[in-house]
């Protein structure tokens, strides 16, 4: 695999993006590694084995509530963000629609989503 960063583009907003001014992509754990890892490509076999990877990466990184929160706002419907898979985001961002506040915490949607 490839480590250009040039070719991380999955956490790379438009300028004009208002999300893109948080900042917290900067903070990315996952900022130079190769796109391929966050989106695997498939749900069986070596894909499921890069999400766990990914995920790994997630769990370290200091900024997986605000990635979550972004995926759930921009309906990110591939790869994994903020430490779940596009399978596991799936109720979360059931949940998250439901919500009117779009600043709900997602550590609290997931909570909710979760009982
Ligand atoms: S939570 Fe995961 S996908 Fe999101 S910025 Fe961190 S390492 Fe990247």
């Amino acid at each position: 695999m490839s480590h250009d960063p040039t070719r991380w583009r999955h956490l790379s907003p438009t300028a004009d993006d208002p999300l893109s001014q948080r900042g917290w992509q900067g903070e990315a754990a996952c900022r130079t590694l190769p796109p391929e890892l966050f989106f695997p490509g498939g749900r069986t076999g070596p894909a499921v084995e890069l999400a766990e990877a990914a995920k790994a990466v997630c769990a370290r990184c200091p900024v997986t509530e605000a990635c979550l929160h972004y995926a759930l706002d921009t309906n990110q419907e591939y790869g994994v963000w903020g430490g779940t898979t596009e399978d596991e985001r799936r109720p979360l961002r059931a949940a998250y629609r439901r919500r009117s506040d779009p600043g709900a915490d997602p550590s609290e949607i997931a909570r909710g989503a979760a009982s």
